[in-house]
C-alpha cells in the first residue's frame, strides 16, 4: 500500500484538497487536487488529475444541507473508492495563525486545538474555517493523525525589533506583536530559489505574494527578516477586500463618529475595503483591468495597489540594505502582466529593468540588464503543507519507536 496525505485548505464556503503520495524518501508527489465550493448551499465538487485533466465532478442542489462535514466525509469515501492501493497516513491543514506558541508545524491534539481556538480573534476571517475540518476529523476519523501547518511560522526568524509594535510592554507580553502571514507561500518560494538562481537564494530577495490576500516578505539567505503583514492579516498592502495598513485613528473614528459596532468596523476593513472598496466594483484584478480605461475608480484602485506595493518594496529594501531580486507570486503576481510591468517600472530608480517580452510570456526571469533581477515563480503552499506533514509524521513515529 502506498501511504498518502490529504492536504486541506478550508474557507468559509469552500474546501480545497490535494492528495499526495509520500512513498520513499523523495518529494511528496501530487496525485489529485480538487475543491468543494458553495458549501452550505448549492455545493459543487470537482477533482482533477495532477496534470490538470478532469477526473470527476458532482453537484448538490441548494436547500440540501451540505457543509464542511458532509464535504469531508464525501471526500473520504470518494478517495476510498478511487485509491485501492493507497492508505491514508495523515491529513495536513493550512492554519493561518500559530500565534506565539507554534513556531513550527505540530501534530494536533486536544491541547493544540484549544490553543488554536484562542487565536480566532487574531484571524477572525480565516482561523475558524481552518479549525473546523480539524474538529470534524477528530470526531469522525479519530485514528487519523492531523498536522497543523501555519502561515505565521516562517516569520519566526524576524528579529525582536522587526516584530515589535511601539505599544506598552504588557501588550507584547499578551502576544500583540507583528507575526506575518503567507508563510507557507514564502517557504515554498525560498525553497526553490536555488533552482532559478543559486546566488539569489543566498542573497537579498523581496517576494511579492499578490493574490486576493497580498503581502511582501524580505528574505536574506532564504529566511524572513521582515514582512508587511503584522498582528492580523489586515496590515500592509491593500488586498482584494482588505484595507491593508490604515492609521489606527480611522478605527476610532468609525467607532465614535460613525457609530459602527466593532463587528461592523471589522467587516468594513476585512470585506468591503481594498480593491473592492476603492473601485466600488470588484475585488478581482481581471475585472478591474478590463474596466481600467473607462472606469476612473477601477484605475484608481489599481494605481493605489501598485503605489503601495512599490512604497513597501522601498521599505523592505531599506530593511535588507539593498536588493538582489524581486519575485512575483500568487494569482495576480503570477498572471497579471500589467501589475508586474507597473511595479518594475516604478523601481527603475533601484536599477530594475523590465524584459517586456519575457514578462508577456511569464518569465521566469522578467528583467534585463545588470541590476537586481525580477522573477515570476508560481507558489505551491500545498506542497509545503505536504512536506511539513510528512516531517512531523516521521518525527512522531521515530519518537514512539525510541
Ligand atoms: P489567489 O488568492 O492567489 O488565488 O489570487 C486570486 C486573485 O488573482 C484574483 O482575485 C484575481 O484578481 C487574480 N488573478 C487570477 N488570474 C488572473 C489573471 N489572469 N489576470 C489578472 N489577475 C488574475
Amino acid at each position: 500500500m502506498i501511504p498518502v496525505l490529504i492536504v486541506l485548505n478550508a474557507g468559509s464556503s469552500s474546501l480545497k484538497f490535494q492528495l499526495f503520495d509520500i512513498e520513499g524518501d523523495v518529494e511528496p508527489r501530487l496525485v489529485w487536487k480538487g475543491l468543494y465550493e458553495g458549501l452550505g448551499g448549492a455545493a459543487h465538487f470537482i477533482v482533477r488529475h495532477a496534470g490538470g485533466a478532469d477526473l470527476d465532478e458532482m453537484s448538490w442542489t441548494s436547500g440540501a444541507e451540505f457543509g464542511h462535514e458532509e464535504a469531508l466525509m464525501h471526500l473520504i469515501s470518494w478517495l476510498r473508492q478511487h485509491q485501492e492501493r493507497r492508505t491514508l497516513a495523515a491529513i495536513g491543514h493550512r492554519v493561518v495563525h500559530g500565534g506565539q506558541a507554534f513556531s513550527a508545524p505540530v501534530l494536533v491534539d486536544d491541547h493544540v486545538v484549544q490553543a488554536l481556538e484562542k487565536l480566532v480573534p487574531l484571524a477572525p476571517l480565516h482561523q475558524p474555517h481552518n479549525l473546523e475540518p480539524i474538529r470534524i476529523v477528530r470526531r469522525r476519523l479519530p485514528g487519523v493523525p492531523q498536522v497543523a501547518c501555519f502561515d505565521t511560522a516562517f516569520h519566526q526568524t524576524q528579529s525582536d525589533i522587526a516584530s515589535l509594535f511601539a505599544l506598552p510592554r504588557e501588550m507584547r507580553e499578551r502576544g500583540v506583536r507583528r507575526y506575518g502571514f503567507h508563510g507557507l507561500s514564502y517557504d515554498y518560494v525560498s525553497s526553490v530559489l536555488k533552482d532559478y538562481d543559486p546566488r539569489l537564494a543566498e542573497g537579498r530577495v523581496i517576494v511579492a505574494h499578490l493574490g486576493n490576500g497580498a503581502s511582501l516578505c524580505a528574505l536574506k539567505g532564504g529566511v524572513s527578516i521582515t514582512t508587511t503583514m503584522g498582528f492580523s492579516a489586515l496590515d500592509g498592502l491593500p488586498m482584494g477586500t482588505r484595507c491593508g495598513a490604515v492609521d489606527a485613528g480611522v478605527i476610532f473614528y468609525m467607532l465614535r463618529e460613525m457609530k459602527l459596532t466593532p463587528e461592523e468596523a471589522e467587516r468594513v476593513l476585512y470585506t468591503k475595503s481594498g480593491l473592492l472598496g476603492v473601485s466600488g466594483l470588484s475585488n478581482d484584478m481581471r475585472v478591474l483591468r478590463s474596466k481600467a480605461t473607462t472606469d476612473v475608480d477601477a484605475r484608481r484602485a489599481i494605481d493605489l495597489f501598485v503605489y503601495r506595493i512599490t512604497r513597501e518594496i522601498g521599505s523592505l529594501m531599506a530593511a535588507l540594505g539593498g536588493v538582489d531580486g524581486l519575485v512575483f507570486t500568487a494569482g495576480i503576481g503570477e498572471n497579471d502582466t500589467a501589475t508586474r510591468a507597473e511595479v518594475v517600472g516604478c523601481l527603475a530608480w533601484a536599477g530594475l529593468a523590465l524584459d517586456e517580452a519575457a514578462n508577456r510570456t511569464g518569465g521566469p526571469r522578467i528583467s534585463s540588464g545588470s541590476g537586481p533581477t525580477a522573477w515570476v515563480i508560481p507558489t505551491n503552499e500545498e506542497l509545503v503543507i505536504a512536506r511539513q506533514t510528512r516531517t512531523v509524521l516521521n518525527a512522531t513515529r521515530a519518537k514512539l519507536a525510541s
